[in-house]
């Protein structure tokens, strides 16, 4: 089995959207689940040999609910250093108000209830940038990914060959898949900003929603990046061919 072997990952279990522990020295958190989630997360590190006070950094992907509610519970546990990119900081922290999905019907009205629920505002405390390499966790750096939300990142640990997707994809049952188009920002954004990803050479990669790949998954995720450049081609072609049809209108914004 590849997990345990260079560098620990252990993806926390029972809490909804991925929380993975690199257990360190010192021990560091990528993303903390759903509001309410705080204490399975705490009981999963327990299982994991690691002490939630012991804590030394949470790494946030991104804004939303199902990836940064656990941190007031973990706050309150340890002095954990938490940090996410400076695009989404503010809706962190409260200073600016999230999103509401962009997500329509019924779907629409349960997602945009459930943030006004468990959205909850907690502090951050160190702003993230482009490339810039967070000592902790062997050097992980951020690579942004904006599009899903403006300051979406993925985590990269080039030593280990590891990457942390968050929502940039997901993994559906084996495959790979950008999220779903009404719970991003700017889903042409959030395609295009996968590019980013094609250059790094990763052997795992983790996603916030979806079993992890654990061998070879930098081809696996290549591979997809040249799907996606082929379906924009053959869109490309198709309009260009039937340039006198008239312009589909885009779905409408709420
Ligand atoms: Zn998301
Ligand atoms: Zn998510």
């Amino acid at each position: 089995m590849v997990i345990g072997a260079a560098a620990p990952v252990l993806p926390l279990p029972g809490v909804r959207a991925g929380v993975f522990l690199l257990p360190g020295p010192p021990p560091v958190l990528v993303d903390c689940g759903m509001r309410g989630q705080g204490g399975a997360i705490r009981r999963a590190l327990q299982n994991a040999g690691v002490a939630t006070q012991d804590l030394a950094l949470i790494a946030l992907t991104h804004w939303h609910i199902d990836h940064t509610g656990g941190l007031r519970a973990l706050r309150r546990h340890s002095r954990a250093i938490v940090a996410a990119h400076a695009a989404d900081a503010p809706i962190i922290q409260g200073t600016t108000p999230p999103n509401k999905p962009r997500l329509t019907g019924e779907g629409g009205k349960f997602a945009r209830w459930l943030l006004i629920k468990l959205y909850q505002p907690s502090k951050v405390d160190r702003l993230l940038a482009d490339d810039e390499i967070i000592p902790e966790a062997g050097g992980l750096k951020v690579v942004a990914t904006p599009g899903h939300t403006a300051g979406h990142v993925c985590y990269y640990q080039p030593a280990a060959g590891i990457l942390f997707a968050g929502d940039a994809l997901v993994n559906r049952h084996g495959e790979l898949a950008v999220s779903p188009e009404g719970f991003s920002d700017d889903p042409v954004q959030a395609r295009a900003s996968l590019e980013a990803l094609r250059p790094l050479r990763f052997d795992q990669c983790y996603f916030g929603h979806g079993e992890p790949l654990l061998a070879h998954a930098d081809q696996r995720v290549q591979d997809f990046l040249d799907r996606l450049a082929e379906e924009d081609r053959a869109e490309d072609d198709a309009a260009a061919g039937h340039g006198d049809e008239e312009a589909v209108p885009t779905e409408a914004v709420e």
